[in-house]
């Protein structure tokens, strides 16, 4: 089990993963770059906690339950401002903004401050996870653990091995994952993984049929609630991911598999363009 669990970047992941090791009863040690995110982020927990009470099948929900439940899971999260006070931690994960350049520094620095036995698990969604492992002195100890948006609510984690992970880190990624109340699947290293595979192919094919004037916006996502049992349809969908996170995972798909069904489509590329990126900017497919 995992009793020290370390985050880097305290942002929209890396602060509830942290809440997630907290409502486990971990002691979780918080990095990031910009110590201005602690605050902000901090702020936001007890809320987050508040939803997941009422939630019976929330695995911590006899805890927080009440205030002083709420009060001691937050005070089991403290903020550190370098990423050598990360050493001591069984495991950490990394959940710094989507740029190699960066997270291949942070995964060097953090070889030099923790034991070659600490698991390093990155939350990347499109950078390959060996080429990160190759700047760790360990990469064997370095995996792939993608969780979902809001990471609070949404139930799965993707294991990805690198090259060179050891089959041992990958059962203590899934181990931890399991800690962390998640449901995790194991992967193997491929861009998009799985979800955003099916994901990105599927909003692509619903925007080339709007494009060829089959249907319109709103019947096709009807059409996908009603005839195939999705809680939302793919433009709704679209917009609340955000339609530049969209196309850069087109992007990363189609230059690495080449296939066509992942080539961002035109109507994608321009609502970018133009600024409409969905519900962040109250503008995409529909407006808010
Ligand atoms: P975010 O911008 O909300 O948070 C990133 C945090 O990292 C910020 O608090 C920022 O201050 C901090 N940071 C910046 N530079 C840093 C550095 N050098 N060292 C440490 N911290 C640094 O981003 P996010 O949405 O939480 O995404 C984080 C990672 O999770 C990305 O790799 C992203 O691809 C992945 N991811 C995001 C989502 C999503 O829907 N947001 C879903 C799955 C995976």
């Amino acid at each position: 089990m995992s009793k020290r669990l370390g985050i880097i970047g305290f942002g929209t992941m890396g602060s509830e993963i942290a809440l997630l090791g907290a409502c486990a009863g971990m002691d979780v040690v918080a990095y990031d770059a910009f110590p201005e995110m602690f605050e902000k982020n901090l702020k936001r927990l007890p809320k987050v906690l508040r939803m997941l009470a009422r939630d019976q099948k929330f695995f911590a929900a006899a805890e927080i339950a009440e205030d002083t439940g709420r009060e001691a899971v937050i005070a089991r999260i403290s903020t550190v401002t370098e990423i050598k006070e990360l050493a001591g931690c069984d495991a950490v994960i990394e959940a710094a903004p989507e740029r190699i350049d960066l997270k291949q520094k942070i995964f060097g620095e953090l070889s030099e401050a923790c034991s070659p036995e600490t698991l390093f698990a990155t939350n990347t969604s499109s950078i390959s996870i060996t080429e990160l492992a190759a700047m760790a002195t360990n990469p064997e100890r370095v995996v792939g653990m993608h969780f979902f948006n809001p990471p609070s609510a949404m139930q799965l984690v993707e294991v990805i091995p690198g090259l060179n992970t050891a089959e041992e880190s990958l059962e203590a990624a899934m181990a931890l994952a399991a800690e962390l109340g998640k449901k995790a699947i194991r992967v193997k290293e491929t861009p998009g993984f799985v979800v955003n595979r099916v994901l990105i192919a599927m909003m692509n094919e619903a925007i080339t049929l709007h494009e060829e004037g089959i249907a319109s916006i709103e019947d096709i996502d009807t059409a996908m609630k009603l005839g195939a049992g999705m809680p939302l349809g793919p433009f709704k969908l679209a917009d609340l991911v955000g339609l530049d996170t969209i196309h850069h995972a087109c992007e990363v798909i189609y230059n690495e598999l080449g296939r066509d069904k992942f080539r961002p489509p035109f109507k994608l590329t321009q609502h970018v363009k133009s600024g409409r990126l969905g519900r962040k900017t109250r503008h995409g497919f529909y407006k808010y």
